[in-house]
């Protein structure tokens, strides 16, 4: 099951899970549309893969399947 990560790698800026805002590689590396584009230019830091737009978790699924409160800030791999 895909972990919805509560924030950005880079910025740390919080993101909803239901957030349009959250992109994400393969691995579950999570960002915000801003450090996606503007500083990542669409590719992972950590893993070289592609982001994509998170896909959001409607929220009857959420209560049965809460989104991940597990913080992963790791600004030292992103371009400033
Ligand atoms: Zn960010
Ligand atoms: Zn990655």
């Amino acid at each position: 099951m895909l972990e919805l990560r509560p924030n950005c790698e880079c910025c740390n800026r919080d993101l909803a899970p239901d957030s349009a805002d959250a992109w994400i590689c393969s691995f579950e590396c999570t960002f915000c549309e801003h450090c996606a584009h503007t500083r990542l230019h669409g590719t992972c830091p950590n893993c070289g893969g592609e982001l994509v737009r998170r896909p959001s978790r409607p929220p009857d699924a959420l209560v049965r399947h809460p989104a991940s409160a597990r913080r992963v800030y790791k600004p030292e791999g992103c371009p400033s």
